[in-house]
């Protein structure tokens, strides 16, 4: 077995010990090139369980928490979903494994034009992507059966519950810069279950989109 073979495995039984089981969502975290997704002054700890930095003041999560906020999506393979907050399009790579089509929207250009390179050398064809502010959804594309946001809300947004589908599940992280819970939420017929999950630490979610 090679170093970089051998720096998987770590990583696969590292999270399977933390929790995360479910053999489609580690199955997705050991296909899609980690180090593809990060600069190449940080590649070395590509397979280390850290959130790395990826520009624009911004970082690609912990594979932990990437690997349980999938888990607890619980996607079909039929499914649409849609993702807030592109950043390197590690999340967005992972979850395009495990759904028919994702949906991803990003507020820094720079950002999601890097992701689109990203997806096209790894021939992954099932992600549409849009520049834009996240926290209103994707109206035009609603509903979803599920939707995943990667940085932070003050509350659950509303726009995006009702772009949910009726059963629908959402993952994201609620609260303020130094207290998160990473919550799911299922919409019902007159509202919304929430469930909380666990501690989390997520840059936050910004409304509108940067300058220039
Ligand atoms: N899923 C990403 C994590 C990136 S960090 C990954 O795997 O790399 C969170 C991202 O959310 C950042 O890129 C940030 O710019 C973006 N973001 C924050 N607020 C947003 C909003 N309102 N709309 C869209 N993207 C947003």
């Amino acid at each position: 077995m090679s170093a970089a073979e051998a720096r998987v495995i770590r990583l696969l039984m590292e999270l399977r010990r933390a929790g995360v089981t479910d053999p489609r969502v580690l199955g997705a975290i050991e296909r899609v090139p980690r180090e593809m997704f990060v600069s190449s002054a940080f590649s070395d700890q590509a397979w280390e369980n850290s959130a790395l930095p990826i520009g624009c003041g911004q970082t690609i999560s912990q594979p932990l928490v990437v690997g349980l906020m999938t888990q607890e999506l619980r996607v079909g393979d039929r499914m649409k979903v849609l993702e807030i907050g592109t950043g390197s399009g590690y999340q967005s790579a992972i979850l395009a494994q495990l759904c028919r089509r994702l949906y991803t929207v990003e507020r820094h250009r720079p950002l999601l034009k890097e992701a689109e390179q990203r997806f096209k050398a790894l021939r992954i064809h099932n992600i549409t992507f849009k520049h834009g502010d996240g926290s209103r959804g994707w109206p035009e594309q609603a509903p979803f059966d599920r939707i995943m946001v990667t940085a932070a809300a003050h509350d659950v947004p509303p726009a995006l519950v009702e772009q949910l589908k009726p059963g629908g599940i959402m993952v994201l992280p609620v609260g303020d810069e130094s207290f998160q819970d990473l919550l799911r939420v299922t919409r019902t017929e007159d509202g919304m279950d929430i469930h909380p999950i666990l501690d989390v630490r997520f840059v936050p979610l910004v409304e509108g989109i940067p300058e220039g």
